[in-house]
């Protein structure tokens, strides 16, 4: 069964990612506007009725801003933690207690031919999580926001065939950036986001024959470039005599806008 997988979005101002096989279409995250999540869906010709359920990693704006307008308009069931419901479900305005669910991490949630893992991540919300979503074939990891490597983290991100893997921040850029110290140990710190030198000595960790697409996401407006970004992992990869372009492919997801399909066979 071939899977598509595509980010519509993913940076600080916002996130989301489709996922989809011939019978089952889903989103991770709907921290765009509704109007966007249309838009980018229409780019990669899927329209926002043929979702059939859309996947919340936590409550911070840019993760969640609009699932409610989507679900209202769609029917669309919203999958998240109970903290990221209690943390979050006033953002989202009213949802209709049918389109309500709750997962926990480590407990699968089956979509059509689609299933669904939720896994701890350490970062600053109230229950948050990343997403395995895996087919009779192939294995998709979304895993942004994290503040430091777990070890769950770690065996969640094992034996991926695409890997969405946050590569927030340079840490030099950071340092000597404008933004306010609170902020600055906030997004450093144990709970905040991982800057592009961990993402790649975890992608070093994490490599194997399975990974094919790699693509870095959840990058920094003031603190990362794309190019940075991809250079920085490569350099980090290469020590480890890991060659991209062969077997593994790496992109960075675009802040806004819609990346090219990933399909894999
Ligand atoms: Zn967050
Ligand atoms: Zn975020």
């Amino acid at each position: 069964m071939s899977l598509e997988f595509a980010t519509i979005a993913s940076g600080s101002d916002g996130n989301c990612v489709y996922v989809g096989t011939k019978y089952t279409k889903i989103l991770v995250d709907a921290g765009i506007s509704g109007k966007s999540i249309e838009a980018g869906l229409n780019a990669i010709g899927v329209s926002g009725s043929e979702i059939d359920a859309l996947f919340i990693t936590h409550e911070h704006s840019d993760h969640i801003k609009g699932a409610g307008v989507f679900t209202r308009k769609y029917g669309t069931p919203i999958y998240a933690t109970y903290g990221t419901w209690n943390g979050g479900e006033y953002k989202m305005g009213k949802i209709n207690p049918l389109s309500r669910m709750v997962v926990s991490s480590g407990e699968n949630i089956i979509i059509n031919d689609i299933c669904l893992c939720p896994f701890d991540i350490p970062h600053d919300a109230n229950e948050p999580v990343g997403y395995n979503i895996m087919t009779d074939r192939h294995k998709v990891t979304i895993a942004t926001d994290i503040g430091h490597v777990t070890k769950t983290v770690l065996d969640s991100l094992s034996e991926s065939n695409i890997l969405l893997l946050e590569s927030n921040h340079d840490v030099d850029m950071l340092i000597n950036g404008s933004y306010p110290e609170p902020l600055k140990r906030r997004i450093y710190g144990d709970e905040g986001h991982l800057s592009n030198e961990t993402a790649g000595k975890l992608l070093a960790c994490v490599m194997c024959g399975k990974l094919s697409n790699v693509v870095l996401g959840h990058l920094s407006k003031e603190n990362n470039t794309e190019k940075l970004a991809y250079d920085t992992v490569e350099s980090i990869l290469n020590k480890y005599k890991i060659k991209l372009g062969t077997y593994l492919n790496m992109s960075v997801a675009p802040r806004s806008g819609v990346a090219e399909i990933i399909e894999l066979e």
